[in-house]
C-alpha cells in the first residue's frame, strides 16, 4: 500500500518574494562620485581636464554602470550607459575636429548636467518600475485575498504569540463569529476550554508544519471535530513571523467514518453468522445422513424384533414347570425387545419424512387429548398433573397428532424428573411477544418480530432441573441422562424438529423456583385473545 502523498509545505507568499529591492546607498554614492569627481577635478585643475578629464569620467562611469547592470537596476545602468556614450562621442568628435575635448570647466559642467539629467531619468524609470510593480502586487494580492475569502476551509493567520491577524469568512463562520470579531483575539478562543499553550519561537522554528485532529468550540460553547494544519511563516531573516492555520470541520467525515465502522461491524457479524450457519448446515447434513442410515437399519431390525417379541410371548404361554428362572428370563427377553423397539421407533420418528397434516385448531384441544394418555404415567410417578388453559385461544394451523407427540414427550420427561408429591402444570396463553421480552430464557426465532402475537404452551415441573452444563445438550440426538432402557435421547430432538416445522420454537430452562419449564411458542397473527384461565386438575 502506498502512503498518501504528502501535501507540500506552502512556499512563502509570493507577495514577499516579488518586493523590489531598494537601490542601495553604495550605488548612489558611486553615481554621485562619478558626477562630482571630474567636476571638482576640472574646477581645481583645469589644465588636467583636457588630458585626463575623459579618462576620469570613464574610470568613474564604467564600474558604476557595471554595478548597476549586474544588480539589475535597469534605469540606473541605462543612465550610466548613456553618460559613457556621450563621453565617447564627445571625445571622438574632438579628435576628428582636432579641438580639445574639454577645454573649459563650462563644458565639463554641461556634460555633468547632462549626466545628471540622464541619472534623474534613470531614477524616474526606477520609480515607475516600482509603481508598476506595486500595481502588479496589488492585483496579485486581490486574487489571493479573493481565494481566501471564498474558500470553504477556514484559514487564520496569527502572529507568533497566537494573536489573530487575519481570519477568512469560512473560519469565522464555522466558529459562529463575524470576521471583525475575531481579528486581534487570541486564537485560544477557538480551543476547547478557551485556552491554548502558545508555542515558543524555538518550537515554531523546529516544527515548521504540523497537523492534528482536535475539537474546537463555537461561540455558543458547542464543540465540533476539526482537522487542523499549521504552517510557520518565516521572515527574511529566517525567523518565524507568524502561523497560517487551516481549519476543516470534519463532523460529516467523522459521521461517515462511524457509519463505515458500523457497517464493517455488521459485515463482520454477518460473516460470523454465516460461518455459524455453515457449521450448522454441516451438522444438519451429518444428522441427515445418520438419520437415513438409522432409518435403513431400523427398518431391517424392526421386523426381526417383532418376530422375537411374538416368539417370547408365545413361549411365555407355556411356562414349562412354572420354573421361576425361565419366567424371569422370558420377562427379561420381552423387556429387552421392547426397549430395542422403543429405540427403533425413536430413530424412525427422527428420520421420518417431515410432511405435516396442518389443520386450524386450538392448542387447548391438543392438550386435552394428550393429558388422558399421560394419566397413568403421572400416577406411576405420584405427581399431580394439572392444566391452566386460556379461554378462546386462537386457532392455529397444526398437525395435532405431531404436537400431541411433542406434549407427551415433554410431560413424560417432566414426570421422570419430578419426585413423588410434585406437580406438573400445562399452561396455555395468548399474548403479544413483546410482553415476553422480560421473561428470562424465552428466546424466539429470528422470524418472530417483537410485536407479533403468539400462542404459548408451558410445561412446568417441580423436579430436579437440568444442570447448566447440560442445558445446551438436551436437544442433541441421543443425549440422555436416564438409565439404560428408560431413555433414548431422541425425544427432545424429535420434538424440536416437529415444532420448528410448524414455524415455532421449543425451549427448555430451569425455573427460578426449581424444576424445569419447557416453552412452546407458535406465531399467531390473530389480534384477539383472552387471557382468562381455568384451573383444573387432571392428575
Ligand atoms: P430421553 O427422555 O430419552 O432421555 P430426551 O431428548 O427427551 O431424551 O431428553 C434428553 C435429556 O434431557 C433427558 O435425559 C434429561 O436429562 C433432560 N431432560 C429433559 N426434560 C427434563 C426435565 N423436565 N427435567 C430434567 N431433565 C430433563
Amino acid at each position: 500500500m502506498t502512503a498518501p502523498p504528502e501535501i507540500p509545505a506552502p512556499t512563502e507568499p509570493r507577495i514577499a518574494e516579488t518586493r523590489p529591492a531598494p537601490v542601495p546607498g553604495r550605488a548612489l554614492a558611486l553615481s554621485v562620485a562619478a558626477l562630482v569627481v571630474p567636476v571638482v577635478g576640472g574646477l581645481f585643475f583645469p589644465e588636467s581636464v583636457g588630458e585626463y578629464g575623459a579618462m576620469l569620467w570613464l574610470l568613474a562611469l564604467v564600474p558604476a554602470f557595471l554595478l548597476a547592470y549586474y544588480r539589475g537596476w535597469r534605469g540606473v545602468s541605462l543612465a550610466f550607459g548613456a553618460g559613457m556614450a556621450v563621453l565617447v562621442i564627445t571625445q571622438l568628435g574632438a579628435t576628428l575636429t582636432d579641438r580639445p575635448p574639454a577645454d573649459s570647466p563650462l563644458l565639463l559642467l554641461v556634460i555633468a548636467a547632462y549626466v545628471g539629467i540622464t541619472l534623474g531619468i534613470g531614477w524616474l524609470t526606477e520609480m515607475l518600475r516600482d509603481v508598476v510593480e506595486l500595481q502588479r502586487r496589488e492585483e496579485e494580492f486581490r486574487r489571493l485575498a479573493k481565494a481566501l475569502e471564498t474558500m470553504q476551509v477556514g484559514v487564520t493567520i496569527t502572529d507568533t504569540a497566537g494573536r489573530i491577524l487575519y481570519a477568512n469568512p469560512a473560519d469565522a463562520r464555522q466558529h459562529g463569529y463575524a470576521v471583525a470579531e475575531v481579528i486581534g483575539q487570541d486564537v485560544g478562543i477557538f480551543a476547547s476550554g478557551g485556552s491554548r499553550k502558545p508555542l515558543t519561537p524555538e518550537q515554531l522554528r523546529r516544527l515548521s508544519s504540523w497537523r492534528r485532529e482536535s475539537s474546537n468550540v463555537r461561540r455558543d460553547g458547542s464543540g465540533f471535530p476539526v482537522h487542523l494544519r499549521s504552517d510557520v511563516v518565516l521572515g527574511r531573516d529566517g525567523e518565524p513571523i507568524g502561523v497560517v492555520t487551516t481549519c476543516e470541520d470534519i463532523t460529516d467525515r467523522r459521521a461517515s467514518q462511524e457509519r463505515l465502522q458500523e457497517a464493517y461491524g455488521r459485515l463482520r457479524q454477518s460473516h460470523v453468522d454465516l460461518q455459524a450457519a455453515q457449521l450448522q448446515l454441516i451438522e444438519v447434513e451429518k444428522l441427515e445422513s445418520v438419520g437415513r442410515l438409522a432409518a435403513g437399519v431400523a427398518h431391517e431390525v424392526k421386523n426381526p424384533l417383532m418376530t422375537l417379541l411374538t416368539g417370547v410371548k408365545y413361549l411365555s404361554t407355556f411356562r414349562p414347570g412354572n420354573d421361576p428362572e425361565v419366567t424371569q428370563l422370558l420377562d427379561d427377553m420381552r423387556d429387552a425387545v421392547l426397549r430395542a423397539d422403543a429405540v427403533i421407533r425413536g430413530l424412525l420418528d427422527f428420520s421420518a419424512p417431515h410432511a405435516l397434516a396442518l389443520t386450524p385448531q386450538s392448542l387447548n384441544a391438543v392438550v386435552e387429548r394428550a393429558l388422558p394418555l399421560l394419566k397413568h404415567e403421572a400416577e406411576r410417578a405420584q405427581v399431580v398433573l394439572s392444566r391452566e388453559l386460556a379461554h378462546d385461544l386462537p386457532e392455529i394451523a397444526l398437525d395435532g397428532f405431531k404436537i400431541q407427540q411433542v406434549l407427551i414427550n415433554l410431560i413424560t420427561n417432566a414426570a421422570h424428573a419430578t419426585p413423588p408429591g410434585g406437580r406438573i402444570t400445562v399452561r396455555t396463553s395468548f399474548r403479544p411477544l413483546m410482553l415476553m421480552s422480560g421473561v428470562a430464557g424465552t428466546p424466539v426465532g429470528a422470524e418472530f418480530q417483537s410485536r407479533d402475537s403468539a400462542v404459548f404452551v408451558e410445561v412446568d415441573d417441580t423436579g430436579s432441573g437440568i444442570p447448566p452444563a447440560q442445558l445446551g445438550k438436551v436437544f442433541d440426538p441421543f443425549f440422555t441422562t436416564k438409565p439404560t432402557g428408560k431413555g433414548t435421547g431422541l425425544g427432545l430432538s424429535v420434538a424440536r424438529q416437529i415444532v420448528e416445522l410448524h414455524g415455532g420454537t421449543l425451549h427448555l430452562d430451569n425455573r427460578p423456583e426449581g424444576g424445569v419449564r419447557a416453552t412452546l411458542v407458535f406465531k399467531c397473527n390473530a389480534q384477539e385473545g383472552n387471557d382468562g384461565k381455568e384451573a383444573n386438575s387432571a392428575g
